[in-house]
């Protein structure tokens, strides 16, 4: 049983707070022209906001496993179902977040929601911008978009 090492704040260069000792990792989910968002809880940090599931990094896993438990734990999809196409990393030096982004291969079923998510809905890509936002998600949205677009996903 791997150890669970990753959580814990820490306190960055750029003047936040953030999730993760050895950083942190999200999956972006797409299809066609579509992303999935979740709506996370208000309870949690930065909550009532649009984000991708994601978390706390642990130092044996890659940010691909991490992206994948976490979205796992958060959303219960089939993580088979998605494949890895490319990735962004937000780099705060002291932190840094890595964005996954994924294609889905076939119907991803029924999410099963836990507590931290009060909904999941696609998103075309020109709606993203105009939604509420998760703080991190917002600033590697833009750069995230241009890759989608220049990959021709
Ligand atoms: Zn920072």
């Amino acid at each position: 049983m791997a150890v669970r090492d990753g959580d814990g704040w820490v306190e960055c260069r750029c003047g936040d707070r953030h999730w993760g000792k050895h950083g942190a990792a999200g999956l972006l989910i797409f299809r066609s022209d579509e992303v999935l968002l979740q709506h996370r809880a208000p309870w949690v940090h930065n909550g009532d906001t649009w984000g991708i599931p994601g978390g706390a990094r642990d130092s044996h896993e890659s940010s691909l496993d991490a992206a994948l438990r976490e979205s796992f734990e958060e959303i219960g999809i089939d993580t088979s179902l998605v494949i890895a196409m490319f990735s962004h990393l937000d780099d705060h030096v002291d932190w840094r977040y890595e964005t996954i982004v994924a294609r889905v291969t076939g119907d991803l079923g029924d999410f099963q929601k836990n507590h931290e998510t009060l909904d999941l809905k696609w998103f075309k890509l020109s709606e993203v911008g105009s939604t509420q936002l998760h703080p991190s998600f917002s600033r590697s949205w833009p750069r995230l978009k241009e890759l989608l677009l220049e990959n021709n996903y």
